[in-house]
């Protein structure tokens, strides 16, 4: 910098990571709501390295920054501070909307916000899509299911939900969400997809977000005591997140409009689970019981067929190895002082 000028040269020039050259017709721009969270990061990496044009839009409630850095002044990469409850006016071919919280304590922490984020936010990105034509992309969940009386879950089952529980707000709101979606297809000809996501785990999750995966890593790392919710049997089924990405950007990409389930079928009990990252890790935890959390579901697998036949997909990790890379994250993220 000169100060007599005010003249700022620079040399210094940032590289990426390559990314693909598309011709113009193949090139997309994509909008990504939620792209700075955990998964949203993920599929933004994808779809940059696809050679794709990629709008972030986030509010950073649970979402940071650094989990799409990499990126931040790339020609193809745009990373906009914005709240889905409130409108967002751009030309996009595609939108995935992701923006929501996914932990129980981050959407139980101000229920209304989060409803408002599932119901208006939702409104906002199929109007949207309607407006500019663009095809939309809803990431619901397996808690539309709720507490399962149906083993394992297929998308023709309606679910068993508590509408007025602790888990309602996130529950309820994304119910609303499918049915927003499919009255704008319905009504409007909006050109919808639905993926309905199962417990999902990989670097970049939040260290201290309270999900099962990156408490028991943690406390495991940490060599304290893994805390299980209850006495334990309840079962999740854990997908990692590449697994998830795969999927998401196969169901974008076809025909099919109905619901999929995204979800690795191989289910363990909480307290199995436990065990395993006692060994992945090596550590001398115990193992530890506080009071079940009201309205828990007690067993979760996916019935993964619809997403087998229509997107012939399947998950490709091992649990296991998974977890291998994700404590590797962890323990880089620790002994670099940043969690
Ligand atoms: P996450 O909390 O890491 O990411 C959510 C992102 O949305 C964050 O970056 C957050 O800041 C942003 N966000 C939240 N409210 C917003 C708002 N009002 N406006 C703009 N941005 C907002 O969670 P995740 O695990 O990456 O989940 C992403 C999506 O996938 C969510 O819609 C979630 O419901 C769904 N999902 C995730 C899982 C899972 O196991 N990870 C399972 C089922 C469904
Ligand atoms: N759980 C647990 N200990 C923890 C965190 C969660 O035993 O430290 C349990 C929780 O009660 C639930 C399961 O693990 O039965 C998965 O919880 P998570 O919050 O990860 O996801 P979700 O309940 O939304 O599937």
């Amino acid at each position: 910098y000169d100060p007599n000028t005010h003249t700022i040269s620079y040399l210094q020039t940032r590289t990426y990571l390559p990314v693909k050259s598309l011709p113009p017709k193949e090139k997309k721009r994509i909008l990504v709501t939620g792209g700075a969270g955990f998964v949203g990061s993920h599929l933004v990496d994808r779809l940059m390295l696809m050679g794709h044009e990629v709008i972030v839009i986030d509010n950073f409630f649970t979402g940071r920054k650094n989990n799409v850095g990499h990126w931040i002044g790339h020609p193809n990469f745009e990373l906009i501070r914005h709240d889905v409850v409130d409108p967002f006016l751009i030309e996009v071919d595609q939108i995935y909307h992701l923006a929501c919280p996914a932990s129980p304590p981050h959407y139980q922490y101000n229920p209304i916000k989060t409803v408002k984020t599932s119901v208006m936010g939702t409104i906002n990105m199929l109007g949207l899509a309607k407006r500019v034509k663009a095809r939309f992309l809803l990431t619901s969940t397996s808690e539309v299911y709720g507490d399962p009386e149906e083993h394992p879950q297929a998308e023709t089952y309606w679910g068993n939900v508590n509408p007025i529980g602790p888990r309602a707000c996130y529950d309820e709101g994304k119910r609303v969400a499918e049915t927003l979606t499919y009255a704008y297809m319905n009504q409007d000809c909006v050109d919808v997809r639905v993926a309905r996501i199962f417990n999902t785990f990989g670097p970049r999750m939040n260290a201290n977000d309270g999900r099962v995966v990156s408490n028991f890593i943690m406390q495991a790392l940490k060599g304290e005591d893994l805390t299980i919710y209850g006495d334990g049997y309840q079962t999740r089924s854990f997908q990692y997140v590449h697994d998830l990405v795969d999927g998401l950007i196969l169901l974008m990409n076809t025909d099919y409009k109905e619901p999929i389930n995204l979800g690795n079928p191989d289910e363990y009990t909480i307290r199995e689970f436990a065990e395993l990252i006692i060994n992945e890790v090596n550590t001398s935890s115990k193992i530890t019981t506080l009071p079940a959390p009201k309205d828990d579901p007690k067993k979760r697998r996916p019935d993964i067929t619809r997403a087998e036949q229509i997107l012939g997909w399947k998950p490709r990790w091992p649990v296991k190895q998974g977890i291998e890379e994700t404590v590797k994250y962890f323990q880089r993220q620790l002994e670099a002082g940043l969690i």
